[in-house]
């Protein structure tokens, strides 16, 4: 399967992860939007939210958005979480954007 997450989970793709276990990986957006704009995404090939039936593997990616806000200390400048999904994501393997800072006026 010709999936660039693919290749990065299985390091086909080398990449510097700001987090990285068994199951999760974290990077940079190779396009960021802001100052800080990490992909939480699972190394499982999950084609769509939609897709996402785990519920362990679901709270695992909360958990790491969690952290990695905290990390980034984003906690009090404002944060964003963006999940495309349904034909509006770009790349067809599960990933959550975390993003910010962000201000209340910039809107979605
Ligand atoms: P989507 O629209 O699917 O939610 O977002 C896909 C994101 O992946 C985009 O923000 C794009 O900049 C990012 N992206 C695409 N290819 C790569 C890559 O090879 N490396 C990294 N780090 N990000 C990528
Ligand atoms: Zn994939």
């Amino acid at each position: 399967m010709d999936c660039i997450f693919c290749k990065i989970a299985k390091k086909e793709i080398p990449k510097d992860f700001t987090y990285e276990d068994d199951e999760i990986m974290v990077f940079s957006d190779i396009n960021p939007i802001a100052s800080t704009h990490l992909l939480v995404v699972p190394k499982e090939h999950i084609t769509d939210f939609l897709e996402l039936k785990n519920d362990k593997l679901f709270g695992k990616l909360a958990n790491t958005i969690q952290k990695m806000v905290k990390k980034t200390e984003l906690k009090d400048k404002g944060y964003r979480l963006v999940l495309n999904g349904g034909g509006a994501q770009i790349i067809d393997h599960l990933h959550f954007h975390v993003v910010g800072p962000v201000g209340k006026k910039v809107k979605m």
